[in-house]
C-alpha cells in the first residue's frame, strides 16, 4: 500500500512536471514563432523599402533593366526571399525574380499580384508565405511597383526545431529535477506514515501490544499515531484482561477436571476416570484380539480404624496406602481410587498368571508393615481380585463385577490374600445381583412384610416389640435381612425400606397398644445411612402425627458402628427425635470398635448387649467380664439394659441376675406376625417366665 502512494505520488509528480514543462515550452515556442514572425514582417517590409528606393534610379531617368536586375539580385542576400516582381508604371512586368527559397510555380506574378487587387494593405499573410507590394517612386510620381514574396514558414520551422532542440533536454531535466525534488519533499513528509506503517505491520504480526510507537513532531500524522498508540494501549488492557479471564477460566477448568476426575485424598484417578480409561482400553484390547487384567484391592481391617480413630485417622491411612501401592506401579501401570478403602490396578500389559500373582504379592508384602498413626502401628491387609477382559467378554462392567467377586473369595477365605477370577464364583454373587435388582419391585409389589419379637422384664410382661422386617420372593425364596439389608445400603434403597418399615409398623401401633397397654415401645432398626439425613426426622413426624402414634411408645435401634460412622450427623438426628420424645437404642452394643468414651456424650436411653455375649455368659469368664462391665457402665449412665438373643433359661437367668431391664430371644418369643401376638397368652407366659426365675434365685 505504502509502496504503491509512494510510487504513485512520484509518477504523479512527474507526470505534472512533464506537463507543466511541455506547457512552458509551448507557450514559448509560440510566443517565439510571433516575435520571429514580427521581426520578419519588418524586416522585409524594411528590404521591400530599400530594395524600392533603389530601383527608383533605375526606372526614373533611362530604363535600365540591368540596373533593376542588379538591385533584385541584392536580394540573394536573403535566403527567405522567393521571390521578387518590378512593374512600370504602366503596370507591365520588368523583372522577375526568383529567390533562394524560391520555387518555379511561385513565380507566376499574375497571381501575386491580383492578391493584392481591391486592398488597402501593402503587405499580405498566407500560405506561408508573406506577400509585400512597394511603390517604386512616390504615390504623386509613381515610377513602377515592387512586390515581393517572402517565405516565412522555413525559417520559423528552422528557429522552432532549433528552440525545440535547446528547450526540451532542459525541459526534461527541470521535469526531473521538479519530479524528484517533489518526490523526495513527499517522501520526507510520508515517512512517518511510512513508519507508522511498518510499526502497525509488525504489531501485527509479532502480537507485541507492549510496543509503542514513537511519536515526533505535532502534526496530523503525530496525532494519527498516538491514536494508534491508544488503540494498542486499549488492545492490550482488553488482552490482559480476557487473559486473566481465560486464566481463570482455564484454572476452573483444570481444578473441575481435577475434581471430576482425581481423587482429592490420595491425588488418584477416581472410579469415574479410570472407568472410562477401562471402558477405551477394553474396546482397543478387543478389537486387537488381545487381553488385559485388572487387580481389584479393598483393604482388610479399614472400618475398624475409621470407628475408633476417627475420620482423620482414616484419611491419614488411605494416603500411605495409595502411596505403597503407587510405590509398586511399574511405568503404564494404572492406580485408581474407586471409593472408600477400595483400589483398582490395571497393569500396563497383559500378564501371566504367575506373573499377577508376582504382583499381588509384592502388594500383600508392602502391606505387612504397620501404619504409624497417632503413635499407633496399625495392621492393614488388603484383599485381592483378579480378573481379566477375555473372562468378561470385554464388558466394563462384568469385569468390575468378576474383580470384585474374587476379591470377596479372597475376603472369605481369611484376607491379606490375593484370588483369580473363576467362573465357578459367580453362582453367589448372581444371588447378591438379583437381590439388589429386586428391591424396587420388591417394595412396588408389597412383598415385604413384618414380624415383632416380644421384649419383656424380668417379670417376664411383655414390655415391648421389635419390628423385624421379612422378605419373601418368588425366585429368591426367603431372604434375611442380614443379607439384603447391607445389598440395600450399597444399592441407596435404604430410605425407601425404612419408610416402608416406618408406615407398616406405625399403621400397627394402634392394635399394639390397644393389646399391650400404652406404656409398650416398639423397636424399629434403623440402618447407618438412614441417620445422617435429617428430612427422616420430619417423615417419622409427619407419620407420627398421620397414624396418631405417640413418641414414648416408638424406640429406635441403631448400630453402635453405624452412630460413629457420621458421629456429629447421627448426634444431631437422635437428639432431633430425643427431643420429640422418641426413644434410642444402641443395638448389638459391644461388638464395635468404641471407645466408651463417647456414650457420655450421646442420647440414648438403652444398650443393647449383642448375642455373642449372652451366648458367651455360659462358658467365655471373658465374655462374662465384658457384659458385667457394660451392664455396670449403662447402670452409672443411667441407661437401660437389654439383653437379646437368649436362646435358654440358664442364659435368661443369668441376664436378670446382672440386672438386665429388658429381655429378648427365642427362649422368651420368636419374632412373629402381628396376628400371631394378639393369640399369645401372656399370663401364661410371663408365669412359665416367673417359674424359671424363681428356684435359680
Ligand atoms: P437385630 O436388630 O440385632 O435383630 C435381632 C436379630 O436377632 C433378628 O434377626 C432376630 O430374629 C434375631 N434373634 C432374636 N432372638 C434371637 C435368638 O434367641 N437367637 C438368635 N440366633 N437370633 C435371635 P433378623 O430378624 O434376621 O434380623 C437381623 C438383622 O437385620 C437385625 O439385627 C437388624 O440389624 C436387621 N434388620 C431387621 N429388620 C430390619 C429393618 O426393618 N430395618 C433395618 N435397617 N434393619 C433390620
Ligand atoms: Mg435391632
Ligand atoms: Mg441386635
Amino acid at each position: 500500500m505504502t509502496s504503491s502512494i509512494k510510487s504513485m505520488l512520484t509518477l504523479t509528480s512527474l507526470l505534472f512536471s512533464i506537463l507543466i514543462a511541455t506547457l512552458l515550452i509551448l507557450v514559448s515556442v509560440v510566443e517565439h514563432e510571433n516575435q520571429y514572425r514580427n521581426y520578419i514582417e519588418k524586416s522585409f517590409v524594411a528590404l521591400s523599402q530599400n530594395t524600392s528606393e533603389d530601383l527608383v534610379k533605375a526606372l526614373a531617368s533611362e530604363f535600365v533593366l540591368s540596373d533593376v536586375t542588379s538591385n533584385l539580385l541584392k536580394l540573394d542576400l536573403h535566403e527567405s526571399v522567393v521571390a521578387a516582381y518590378v512593374y512600370d508604371k504602366d503596370e507591365q512586368l520588368i523583372q522577375a525574380y526568383t529567390g533562394k527559397a524560391g520555387s518555379p510555380e511561385l513565380t507566376a506574378s499574375a497571381t501575386l499580384k491580383n492578391n493584392f487587387v481591391g486592398l488597402t494593405n501593402n503587405t499580405l499573410l498566407g500560405d506561408g508565405y508573406f506577400y509585400l507590394k512597394q511603390i517604386v517612386g512616390s504615390p504623386d510620381y509613381q515610377l513602377g511597383e515592387l512586390y515581393l514574396v517572402v517565405d516565412v514558414n522555413t525559417p520559423i520551422i528552422v528557429a522552432r526545431h532549433k528552440m525545440m532542440e535547446n528547450a526540451i533536454p532542459l525541459g526534461v531535466l527541470c521535469a526531473l529535477i521538479v519530479a524528484f525534488t517533489f518526490a523526495w519533499m513527499l517522501r520526507l513528509q510520508f515517512s512517518t506514515v511510512f513508519a507508522l506503517t511498518a510499526f502497525t505491520r509488525k504489531v501485527t504480526k509479532t502480537r507485541n501490544y507492549k510496543a509503542r510507537f514513537n511519536i515526533k513532531g505535532r502534526n496530523e500524522i503525530s496525532s494519527l499515531a498516538n491514536s494508534i498508540n491508544k488503540m494498542i494501549n486499549t488492545i492490550e488492557n482488553e488482552l490482559n484482561v480476557s487473559q486473566k479471564k481465560s486464566n481463570q477460566l482455564q484454572n476452573q477448568q483444570d481444578a473441575m477436571e481435577q475434581l471430576a476426575n482425581f481423587d482429592s485424598l490420595t491425588g488418584l484417578p477416581n472410579r469415574q476416570f479410570i472407568m472410562e480409561f477401562l471402558r477405551v482400553e477394553l474396546a482397543q484390547v478387543k478389537r486387537e484380539g488381545s487381553d488385559l487384567n485388572i487387580m481389584f484391592f479393598d483393604l482388610d481391617g479399614f472400618k475398624a480404624i475409621n470407628d475408633s480413630l476417627g475420620h482423620d485417622s482414616g484419611d491419614s491411612v488411605l494416603e500411605q496406602v495409595a502411596t505403597r501401592l503407587s510405590n509398586n506401579l511399574r511405568e503404564g501401570d494404572r492406580l485408581a481410587r474407586l471409593g472408600g478403602d477400595e483400589f483398582l490396578l490395571i497393569p500396563h500389559a497383559p500378564e501371566s498368571a504367575q506373573s499377577l500373582a508376582t504382583i499381588a504379592e509384592k502388594v500383600l508384602k508392602s502391606m505387612k508393615l504397620p501404619f504409624v498413626e497417632n503413635g499407633l502401628d496399625l495392621h492393614i491387609g488388603v484383599s485381592i481380585g483378579i480378573a481379566s477382559a477375555s473372562q468378561a467378554s470385554y464388558q466394563l462392567s462384568e469385569l468390575i463385577s468378576y474383580a470384585d467377586i474374587a476379591m470377596y473369595e479372597s475376603k472369605k477365605s481369611g484376607k491379606s490374600c490375593y484370588t483369580h477370577f473363576d467362573a465357578s464364583m459367580v453362582k453367589g454373587h448372581l444371588r447378591k445381583l438379583s437381590i439388589a435388582n429386586s428391591i424396587s419391585s420388591a417394595l412396588l409389589e408389597n412383598q415385604f412384610s413384618l414380624v415383632y419379637q416380644p421384649k419383656m422384664n424380668p417379670d417376664g410382661k411383655i414390655t415391648g416389640f421389635e419390628a423385624l422386617i421379612r422378605w419373601q420372593n418368588q425366585e429368591l425364596g426367603f431372604v434375611s435381612p442380614t443379607e439384603f439389608i447391607p445389598i440395600a445400603e450399597q444399592g441407596g434403597k435404604i430410605p425407601q425400606i425404612t419408610r416402608w418399615v416406618i408406615n407398616a409398623v406405625f399403621s400397627d401401633m394402634a392394635r399394639l397398644v390397644k393389646n399391650f397397654g400404652d406404656d409398650i415401645k416398639v423397636s424399629l432398626n434403623l440402618s447407618a445411612i438412614d441417620v445422617i439425613h435429617m428430612s427422616l426426622v420430619d417423615y417419622i413426624v409427619d407419620k407420627s402425627s398421620d397414624y396418631q402414634v405417640r413418641p414414648s411408645n416408638i424406640e429406635f435401634e441403631v448400630t453402635e458402628s453405624a452412630y460413629l460412622e457420621s458421629f456429629e450427623e447421627t448426634h444431631r438426628f437422635f437428639s432431633s427425635l430425643k427431643m420429640r420424645g422418641y426413644s434410642i437404642s444402641l443395638d448389638d452394643f459391644g461388638t464395635g470398635f468404641s471407645s466408651l468414651a463417647y456414650l457420655t456424650q450421646i442420647q440414648v436411653d438403652t444398650l443393647k448387649i449383642d448375642r455373642q455375649f449372652v451366648c458367651g455368659l455360659e462358658d467365655n469368664s471373658r465374655s462374662v467380664l465384658v457384659t458385667q462391665s457394660i451392664i455396670d457402665l449403662a447402670k452409672r449412665l443411667n441407661l437401660s439394659i437389654c439383653a437379646e438373643g437368649i436362646e435358654t433359661k440358664s442364659q435368661f437367668q443369668r441376664m436378670v441376675g446382672e440386672g438386665c431391664n429388658t429381655l429378648q430371644g427365642y427362649w422368651l418369643s420368636k419374632p412373629m406376625p402381628i396376628d400371631e401376638l394378639f393369640k399369645l397368652d401372656v399370663y401364661k407366659l410371663a408365669s412359665e417366665v416367673a417359674t424359671f426365675i424363681e428356684p435359680e434365685l
